[in-house]
């Protein structure tokens, strides 16, 4: 008879691992099952002669706590560390990079002051933002696409040059279908609440944080992933382990090739298209709108250089670039401005995005070509002289899940199906989750769930 375990996690990603930990806490058995030779999903940190880089993400929000309180759980509390000063970020517009200036919230310029400094809009663009406070609110509860969202309110230009690449630009995404609702929750509460977003935080938001809104890790945030790893029992975690097929006879059998594993809960912390597969023989219903959820694939290309080959003060984190703008790549990080200690001295660390929803033949590139775009673009913004001194190509293929517009209550169906499934969760980014924190949170919160099931299930025969 095979082996049971209180709960079994499918997939080894930021979920997958805080979904684990956080069973491990409550003293369950519990094993961890991942497709491929590595934990950590799309976190990943390399480390060579000086350079570190985040091939995925690189910062954890601090306004969404779970990040850093897990941090602080693992004993990396004293390694987090702020973004250096100055923390400016630019759009490219007209072939230049204009600041989003200070006193700004999501890039809507708050004040009339910091709207007027403003170099990134037109007047008559300015004084359609501005504009934003005499708008009426929207009375019906429609969910409506971000894009449309800010253009309502702020008019044409903010679309273009803020939703786009700033707002969908962080999610990969095509502001013209996803979701204000499920990305963007407090600008539609301050439309409904307020009647303007500008009043809104005008009036709502306190002062700045002096140390910015995002910390990392010194070897990148894969740090926080070696830890969990770490901190698993051994033999918890087993890689290059793909989860074949999950039915149900009276506990839940979770099958590899080599074997099945018998348990009393199973989390689901894979990508929603891979939990469709999945899910299939236990709820065909969840498993179907899993299968919705799309999904937008991007190339991170990492680029280092001479300090002196960059004519660019790079005084800042970096830029985004609107649709508009017609440059191949999505955005650009200044690595080594935006944290210490992640080039040699000497030398800068640049990051491009390559891909995403806007682009889908953009991340089709053969490697080669993808390196010289991200390179070419970047030289040109920048005035870069002279090849990189090496380059490294990171693909995320569907990896970056889209909450497009009816998203919510697409889970909100989902959950319905599996609660006729108790025992059964889903957790991580294709679901509820948005960035690192949010994946903590919710795949602790799957882990207390199913921990809670586990207390009060008749044990299964063993
Ligand atoms: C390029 C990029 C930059 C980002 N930047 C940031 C950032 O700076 N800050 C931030 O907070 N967020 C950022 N995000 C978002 C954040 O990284 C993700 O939301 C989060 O890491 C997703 O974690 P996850 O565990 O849900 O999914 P994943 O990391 O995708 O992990 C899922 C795991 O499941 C495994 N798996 C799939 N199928 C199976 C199967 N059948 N059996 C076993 N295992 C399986 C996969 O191999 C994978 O390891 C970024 C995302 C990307 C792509």
């Amino acid at each position: 008879m095979e082996p049971l375990v209180d709960t079994v996690v499918i997939g080894a990603g930021i979920a997958g691992l805080s979904a684990a930990w956080e069973l491990q806490r409550r003293g369950l058995t519990v094993s961890v099952l991942e497709r491929t030779p590595r934990a950590g999903g799309v976190i990943l940190s390399e480390r060579f002669d000086g350079w570190v880089i985040d091939g995925g993400p690189d910062s954890l929000l601090v306004q969404k706590p779970a990040g850093v309180a897990l941090c602080h759980e693992l004993g990396l509390g004293d390694r987090l560390h702020p973004t250096l000063t100055p923390r400016t970020a630019y759009v490219l517009r007209g072939g230049r990079l204009h600041p989003i200036v200070e006193g700004s919230f999501l890039g809507f310029p708050l004040s009339a002051r910091a709207l007027a400094t403003s170099s990134l809009f037109t007047w008559p663009g300015k004084l359609r933002m501005g504009l934003e406070v005499l708008v009426p609110r929207r009375t019906d509860n429609e969910d409506e696409a971000l894009g449309a969202f800010v253009a309502r309110r702020f008019g044409r230009e903010a679309a273009e040059y803020l939703a786009d690449p700033l707002l969908a630009g962080i999610h990969a995404g095509d502001a013209d279908r996803l979701s204000a609702r499920a990305l963007f929750p407090r600008l539609v509460a301050a439309e409904s609440r307020h009647g303007s977003v500008l009043r809104a935080f005008r009036t709502v938001r306190g002062p700045a944080s002096p140390d910015g809104a995002f910390v990392s890790l010194p070897g990148g945030i894969g740090e926080l992933t070696d830890r969990l790893e770490a901190a698993l029992m051994p033999g918890t975690l087993r890689l290059s382990t793909p989860v074949t097929r999950l039915h149900h006879d009276g506990a839940f059998v979770v099958s590899t090739d080599a074997e099945s594993i018998r348990a009393k809960a199973v989390i689901a912390a894979v990508p929603a298209y891979a939990a469709a597969a999945l899910l299939g023989e236990l709820s065909p219903d969840a498993s179907r709108l899993c299968a919705e959820v799309p999904y937008a694939s991007t190339a991170t290309v990492a680029l280092g250089y001479r300090r002196s080959q960059v004519s660019h003060p790079l005084s800042g984190t970096g830029f985004v670039v609107p649709r508009r703008e017609r440059c191949p790549i999505l955005a650009g990080t200044w690595v080594s401005s935006k944290w210490p200690g992640r080039a040699p001295d000497g030398c800068v660390l640049l990051r491009a995005f390559v891909g995403g929803g806007r682009d889908p033949e953009g991340f089709a590139r053969p490697d080669e070509e993808l390196v010289s775009v991200a390179h070419d673009a970047l030289a040109r913004v920048l005035h870069i002289s002279g090849p990189p001194l090496f380059s490294r190509l990171y693909r995320w293929e569907r990896r970056s899940p889209q909450f497009e517009v009816g998203h919510l209550d697409r889970m909100a169906a989902i959950e319905r199906h599996l609660a006729a499934v108790p025992g059964l969760f889903v957790a991580g980014s294709g679901f509820r989750s948005i960035g690192i924190p949010d994946c903590v949170a919710d795949a602790r919160e799957a882990a207390a769930r199913a921990a809670a099931h586990t207390a009060a299930s008749v044990p299964a025969r063993s």
